[in-house]
């Protein structure tokens, strides 16, 4: 959120998270834009694959492997995480933050509202284990929670647009996650004008800011999910004939979710409300900056200049 801090003082939220050392890599590591970032996570997701690979040619793997794979990868950047069983009956996997204050952890796919500062620390794996906990069953299903770990530890604003700060605003927070669980509940029966119509139904009754907060949530939180899903068949289809039905399933689900048309529909949106919010700053702060290098400046901010 710093660079909108630096664009508008006063407009927008200041931060109220604290992402510490341990939970995202350093800016010497991760610099860059946006695309870069993924780039880096991409990088390190095909390492993990390959390492898991050289390590066992069965479908599952070792804990211990696993384990091994992300500490040798992040090298002496020390990123904490802790894996745990998967009790979930809806999900296959997951990952949590881990806070400083609390011993539960929030799944990334929740929106974590905080009312005062709260410190990430870390991450929690949720995998299918096996029952002497030293085995993770599915290697497909621990890509695609590392993918997610990757991608929040080489962008760390990706956790900052899912900690929504409205304090005392409990209206704001009403809105803030409808929009998020339309865009992450709604299923491809659902045609793309009728999502359209719902959430810009909710993000006209929020201001500038809350409505921005809200997109850049749904679009970090369906970006990661394409990635994942995205690590988990490009690791399958290194077996096509033997892993054809697990391919066609995970394919089937990223249809059935329509991840990508949902992302084209929240940049959509966003680029709108932008461009709203920018031209109320323009008349409000009479700036002396020019319109141009303003919205320039925003699309940098938002990672929008990468056209994705
Ligand atoms: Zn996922």
């Amino acid at each position: 959120m710093k660079s909108l801090v630096k664009i508008a003082p006063n407009y927008f939220y200041s931060s109220s998270t604290n992402i510490k050392n341990t939970a995202r890599l350093p800016l010497s590591v991760c610099r860059g834009s946006e695309r870069e970032r993924f780039e880096l996570a991409q990088r390190y997701s095909d390492m993990l694959s390959e390492h898991l690979d050289k390590c066992s040619k069965n479908d599952s793997c070792s804990v211990e492997d696993f384990t091994q794979g992300i500490l040798n990868i992040l090298g002496k950047n020390k990123i904490k995480f802790v894996i745990n069983r998967n009790h979930s009956v809806i999900s296959r996997g997951s990952l949590g933050r881990k806070t400083s204050s609390e011993s539960f952890t929030y799944s990334l796919g929740d929106i974590f509202y905080t009312h005062s500062t709260t410190n990430i620390e870390g991450y929690n794996f949720e995998l299918p284990l096996s029952k002497d906990k030293t085995r993770i069953k599915s290697k497909e299903v621990a890509i695609h929670e590392a993918r997610h770990f990757f991608d929040h530890v080489c962008n760390p604003k990706l956790i900052d647009f899912r900690t929504l700060k409205l304090v005392h605003d409990d209206e704001a927070i009403k809105l803030n996650r409808r929009v998020y669980e339309r865009f992450a509940g709604m299923s491809a029966f659902v045609p793309k004008c009728v999502l359209k119509k719902l959430v810009e139904h909710d993000l006209n009754k929020m201001n500038d800011e809350q409505a921005i907060e809200a997109l850049q949530t749904v679009r970090a939180t369906l970006k990661t999910e394409i990635n994942a899903y995205n690590d988990g068949i490009k690791y399958l289809k290194k077996k096509p004939v033997k892993n054809m039905f697990a391919i066609l399933n995970i394919a089937d689900i990223k249809y059935s979710c329509k991840y990508e048309q949902k992302l084209k529909l929240a940049n959509e949106l966003l680029a709108q409300r932008l461009k709203l919010a920018r031209e109320s700053i323009h008349i409000e702060q009479k700036s002396s900056k020019s319109k141009t290098s303003l919205q320039d400046d925003f699309r940098l901010s938002l990672g929008l200049s990468d056209n994705s």
